[in-house]
């Protein structure tokens, strides 16, 4: 069957930024299974996945926009060091949750002084585009259960 809303599907995939550098691999594991229709992977590689079936290969490119949206300035956060009491060493690449007049937003160091911290809430994988080497290892019916629940048991 063709992969349309509400199948499971299985997939194995190599995710790649344009550099050519493995982001991610479901090589040497169990593939990814997600619903289809649900939200459950990002919504560019649910739509190239659309009308394709079990044993089929597909190289898809991914902008942005559709995967994990564009990097927000937004969330780039400068943050008094005292804020960060009780931590004697801080780092770029360490992550902590900044408290803003938001709520706590979760943020990696970017930069680091006396002063203050820069936090970048960003997801690591915003503003890249996404390459995606697919290959559809089975696809079924979802239960009606599973439709219901909006996830693969
Ligand atoms: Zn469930």
């Amino acid at each position: 069957m063709k992969i349309q809303d509400n199948c499971v599907v299985a997939i194995h995939y190599t995710l790649t930024n344009d550099e050519g550098d493995v982001l991610d691999t479901s090589e040497g594991r169990e593939p990814l299974r997600y619903l289809q229709g649900h939200g459950n992977i990002i919504p560019g590689l649910e739509r190239a996945l659309e009308g394709l079936v079990a044993g089929d290969s597909a190289n898809e490119v991914v902008e942005p926009e559709e995967g994990y949206g564009p990097k927000q300035d937004m969330l780039i956060q400068a943050v008094p060091r005292e804020a960060f009491d009780g931590i004697d060493v801080i780092e770029i690449g360490m992550q902590f949750q900044a408290q803003t007049a938001q709520g706590p937003i979760p943020g990696t160091v970017i930069a680091v002084d006396e002063e203050t911290v820069t936090l970048d809430g960003n997801h690591e994988l915003a503003g890249v585009r996404l390459n995606f080497a697919v290959q559809v290892t089975e696809v079924r019916e979802a239960s009606a259960e599973e439709i219901d629940h909006g996830h693969v048991h």
